[in-house]
């Protein structure tokens, strides 16, 4: 079994500096701290994994789903349960485990003990059991009679349709491609997003009911921005950013056989473009351009190439064979150093593998054409970054790389055209307060890359905020300010209510005395909800539980640059039960309590104890016992999530 390579890591966490000989007066602290009349209180807070996951999954819940320490309810079973509660946040796991660059790794607390978890490895696991499962989504029954109309079927718009309908709202998305997945599917090549689970990913969202996809319809041009105004209670714009950016060189837009990464990726998606030219050259350095030069080695080109390579690369010609020979000189050019590329790390990997050259910290500077104006190489020079622009380095000398289609992917923007009015034409995106209001046009939300581009898992977080302020506005309620961790939390109040144990509504007449809780009905005893408010930092934990385990790899299918011609398998080789289990088992599930008994265990005074078992759902495993408790914050010392606070409790 594949594990992370790096066996050279070590535990961070010292109790003791180097020269300490005592063990500063325990006796004191168990004794004599009985006068702070503090006692444990149980405070969930949010992980940063969490709290680093654009679309604000509750990662946490998921990794306890999968390891076994949260159990579903009922006869559920453990891969639905989990698919449950990561999809409250993100429709598409399959997708998200397989391309999303993970954020939340970066964050997670576990970096400093060992490596962190493999979370968008068991989010994949998650996201193909539940397509092998059938899983569906819950929804109202009853709908509100409101519709709304979304522009847009990328990740953004079906992931604010699929929010919206569990809210009772239904709606129309339009989209000018006839597949749903925006650039999931015309973007990103099949064997990274596999289309038959990218296909049922999407038809889940309109199995709801009440969702409508109408394809091949352009909002601005085969229907009016007037007629939805009429027809929808509110529209959300989840354009994306379709259109390419060109090289900022003098002759760009004058030269035939330069074209845009965007345009180059869907004539390859819609399977119009199935060979290139053999000398195919890439400006850009983030996923964009990783899959121009990936998909270029896959198709190859063909014996005696003859075409103008830009004609099927924009869509002009349509190919009904594929290519049967490498293209033997593929190149990227970055701005910055492979450590520094925007794309993921394992990403740049592969495509060297695959027989792609890089050429890192150069910079371009001239297209050179022949006679007939059209591009032969791309004349680029080493650089260096100075601010936010690259200058060429002092005494360096240019190279000409030999170019029959060069492909710039460099940043994209909005095609506006025929919705002018609502966007921002100066940016060419669609400007949106804190809510995702377009300011200035009630009724008109936007949401995703026409806002901000980046990534899937940021369309689809943006997409279920703007959702919220869609049923906000329908329903007349004022806007408020949003939580400052403004994430999927997991809802004690909803785990207590699976285990019919919903606490009573608070009764105004009970409102004189609130102090002990342990008796009252309408109050979680003991408990302080701060998700909202506070993540988790790993010195507030007790690193020391946990051992240098691992960190488990998927198998990866990446062909070497003889294997890569034809090469279209999946890429991404999925976990099976027992390696997400082990994976999700190196959660440390911080801010939570995952029942370790440490504090049973160490507490003096017996007075930390286990409630019974079907009367424990996740987080309420341990009470205290007040009346032996001596406020030795002993408990709180040893939690090795955090999730003990000595506090005023009672
Ligand atoms: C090649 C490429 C590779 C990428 N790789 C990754 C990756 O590995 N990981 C990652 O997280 N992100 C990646 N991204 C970024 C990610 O794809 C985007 O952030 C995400 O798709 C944005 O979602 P969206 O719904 O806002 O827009 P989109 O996915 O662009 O969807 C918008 C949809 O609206 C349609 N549309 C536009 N105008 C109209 C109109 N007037 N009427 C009707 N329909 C319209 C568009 O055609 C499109 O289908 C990549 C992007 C590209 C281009
Ligand atoms: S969507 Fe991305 S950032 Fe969020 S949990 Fe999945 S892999 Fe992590
Ligand atoms: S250890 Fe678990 S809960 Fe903590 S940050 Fe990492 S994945 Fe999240």
């Amino acid at each position: 079994m594949a594990t992370s390579p790096d066996d050279t890591l070590v535990h961070t966490f010292r109790r003791y500096n180097d020269g300490d000989d005592t063990w500063g007066s325990m006796n004191e602290h168990i004794f004599q701290e009985d006068t702070s009349y503090k006692c444990p209180t149980y405070i969930q807070k949010t992980p940063p994994c969490q709290g680093s996951c654009p679309s604000g999954e509750d990662i946490r819940g998921w990794l306890q789903i999968v390891r076994g320490i949260e159990a579903p309810v009922g006869d559920m079973s453990m891969q639905e349960y989990a698919f449950r509660r990561s999809t409250t946040a993100n429709p598409f796991p399959a997708m998200m485990g397989r391309v999303c660059p993970a954020p939340c790794q970066e964050g997670c607390n576990r970096n400093d003990v060992d490596d962190f978890v493999g979370i968008n490895s068991v989010e994949q696991y998650i996201g193909d059991e539940a397509i092998k499962g059938g899983f569906t989504f819950d929804r109202p029954d009853e709908l509100t009679g409101k519709k709304i109309a979304i522009v847009g079927a990328g990740p953004a718009g079906m992931a604010a349709a699929y929010q919206l309908r569990k809210m009772g709202h239904a709606s129309v998305v339009f989209d000018d491609h006839d597949e749903m997945g925006g650039m999931m599917f015309y973007g990103i090549p099949n064997y990274r997003t596999p289309r038959e689970a990218l296909r049922h990913e999407n038809q889940r969202i309109l199995d709801m009911g009440d969702i409508e996809f109408r394809g091949n319809t352009r909002v601005g041009k085969d229907v009016s921005v007037e007629e939805l105004e009429n027809d929808y209670d509110a529209i959300l714009w989840a354009l994306g950013a379709k259109k390419g950016r060109g090289l900022f060189l003098g002759n760009w837009n004058d030269v035939p056989n330069c074209v845009t990464a965007v345009d180059f990726l869907e004539a390859f998606n819609k399977g119009d473009m199935k060979y290139t030219a053999a000398n195919i050259v890439c400006v850009g350095g983030g996923d964009t351009s990783i899959d121009v030069v990936s998909v270029s080695r896959r198709i190859g080109t063909v014996d005696a190439y003859n075409e103008r390579p830009e004609d099927s690369a924009e869509g002009r010609l349509i190919h009904d064979a594929a290519g049967t020979q490498p293209c033997d000189n593929v190149t990227l050019t970055a701005l910055f150093a492979q450590e520094d590329m925007t794309a993921a790390e394992h990403e740049v990997h592969d495509a060297i593998r695959e027989g792609v050259h890089l050429m890192n910290e150069v910079m371009p500077v001239e297209i050179i054409t022949d006679e007939n104006g059209r591009a032969t190489g791309l004349k680029v020079i080493a650089c260096e970054m100075d601010g936010n622009m690259p200058k060429a380095k002092e005494g360096a000398e240019a190279t000409i790389i030999p170019a029959d289609l060069i492909v710039s992917a460099i940043g994209q923007f909005g095609d506006l055209d025929g919705v002018e009015d609502y966007g921002n034409t100066d940016k060419n995106l669609f400007d949106a307060d804190a809510f995702y209001q377009v300011p200035n046009k009630p009724g008109h939300f936007a949401a995703g890359d026409i806002v901000r581009p980046h990534l899937l898992t940021t369309a689809i977080g943006q997409a279920s905020i703007a959702a919220e302020s869609i049923h906000k506005y329908l329903n007349n309620e004022n806007l408020r300010r949003r939580p400052k961790v403004d994430k999927h939390h997991f809802d004690m109040l909803e785990k207590l209510g699976e285990y019919s144990r919903t606490p009573d509504a608070f009764d105004e007449a009970k409102k004189e005395d609130l102090r002990g809780t342990d008796t009252l009905d309408y109050a979680v005893h003991n408990f302080d909800d701060r998700s909202e408010f506070e993540i988790v930092k790993s010195s507030e934990l007790f690193l020391g539980h946990f051992d240098k385990v691992n960190r488990l790899l998927r198998a990866e299918d990446v062909p070497d640059n003889v294997e890569v011609l034809g090469h279209f398998k999946e890429r991404m080789i999925g976990f099976d039960d027992t390696q997400a289990k082990d994976e999700a088992e190196r959660c440390m599930s911080c801010g939570m309590c995952f029942e370790c008994d440490n504090c049973v265990i160490f507490c003096p005074q017996d007075a930390v104890f286990r409630v019974s078992r079907e009367d424990a759902p996740i987080g309420r495993y341990v009470d205290t016992d007040y009346d032996r408790c001596v406020g030795c914050h002993i408990c709180a010392d040893v939690c090795p999530t955090g999730y003990i606070e000595m506090g005023l409790g009672g």
